[in-house]
């Protein structure tokens, strides 16, 4: 069965679309003070998100999380493949009948993308079965009070109930999200790879930001290049309010040397999202994040989320403001803050 979820990702912040074949959930596919917060009562999460103190929002205690596991999924499929020798393409059917949840976008190009990190993975499976076995136990979090830092940060979205799917990924640490079956905010967790407490606020973020109670963005792998770009950009800064200390590729989750080219094309990676802020479906989603972008670096909306938000941020708007622009603003808010990045932020 093919399932179509989407997941703006995320982790390793390639993320898109996500399609699983048997997967459990239909789907599709990263400051200032807030709400009347201090910076210095901003909540972190530290390395230590169990701790949650009453600075959570009374606001944000409406907020609900279901976990659905599917490592046992995978479990299944592996033992089932490994009790004898199997083709590559015997494996791969197996995978797809038993398991088949993966971090990829619609269509024939997730189809050969699925397939490839199947098959670079295999060999490295059998020294994470450790990890793997113990499923979304092993993520060493609070999921509940993650998400009500995240509303209590971001100041809306206090009714949002998100399901959150553990699942053994290809060690790409993508981890993405996607509006689920009924309207319910999906993420989708690995557990293999990855930064699971980083990529659970920045996928929270998603669901929280497209939640009814903040944007209400239900485009899911078909949104906007504006909206693609704001998401990911309150993902990112979000985190790093959370997860304070890091250097900006952690948040970011690319490549030193993809940053260092990024920052030195900045103004034409900026330029370029604003020669298309107003379109929007799968081809333009593609090509800002898996694809060349403008400039042939790839994933430059995820740059231009990072550069654009800092500029919003720093020329007065909040998180909260970021995240309760509705959808239609988006194209606006976005060219407001490149202008503002192009004057060095004097609004
Ligand atoms: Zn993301």
């Amino acid at each position: 069965m093919i399932r179509i979820g989407g997941g703006f990702r995320c982790v390793m912040r390639a993320s898109y679309l996500m399609v699983s074949f048997a997967g459990i959930a239909g789907c599709i596919s990263h400051q200032q003070p807030q709400n009347g917060m201090s910076d210095a009562a901003t909540p972190s999460l530290g390395r230590s998100p169990n701790v949650v103190s009453a600075r959570i929002d009374s606001a944000a205690r409406g907020t609900r999380i279901t976990v659905v596991d599917l490592t046992k999924e995978f479990l299944v499929f592996f033992d089932s493949a490994s009790k004898t020798p199997l083709d590559r393409d015997s494996r791969w059917a197996m995978w797809q009948r038993l398991y088949g949840f993966a971090a990829r976008p619609p269509g024939p190009f997730g189809d050969t993308l699925a397939r490839r990190l199947f098959e670079a993975a295999w060999d490295r499976y059998p020294a994470a079965l450790p990890r793997i076995r113990q499923g979304a136990e092993g993520f060493g979090f609070v999921p509940d009070s993650v998400l009500r830092q995240v509303v209590t940060l971001l100041g809306c979205g206090g009714d949002t109930h998100v399901q959150l799917i553990a699942f053994v990924g290809g060690f790409e640490a993508n981890a993405f999200a996607f509006p689920g079956p009924g309207g319910i905010q999906t993420i989708a967790i690995p557990v293999e790879a990855g930064d699971a407490l980083g990529a659970l606020v920045h996928e929270l973020t998603h669901a929280v930001h497209h939640s009814k109670g903040c944007a209400n963005i239900t485009s899911g792998y078909e949104m906007s290049l504006a909206e693609l770009v704001l998401s990911e950009g309150l993902a990112m800064r979000v985190t790093e309010r959370l997860i304070p200390g890091y250097p900006s590729i952690h948040y970011l989750a690319g490549s030193q040397a993809w940053l260092d080219s990024s920052n030195s094309r900045r103004t034409a990676i900026l330029e370029g999202i604003q020669q298309h802020i107003s379109e929007s479906g799968g081809a333009t989603a593609r090509r800002f994040t898996f694809g060349s972008g403008a400039t042939g670096l790839g994933r430059e909306g995820y740059y231009a989320g990072w550069v654009v938000t800092e500029a919003l941020l720093d020329g007065g708007l909040s998180l909260h403001d970021l995240a309760t622009t509705p959808s239609p603003h988006l194209p606006a808010l976005i060219s407001r803050g490149i202008a503002w990045e192009e004057r060095g932020r004097s609004p």
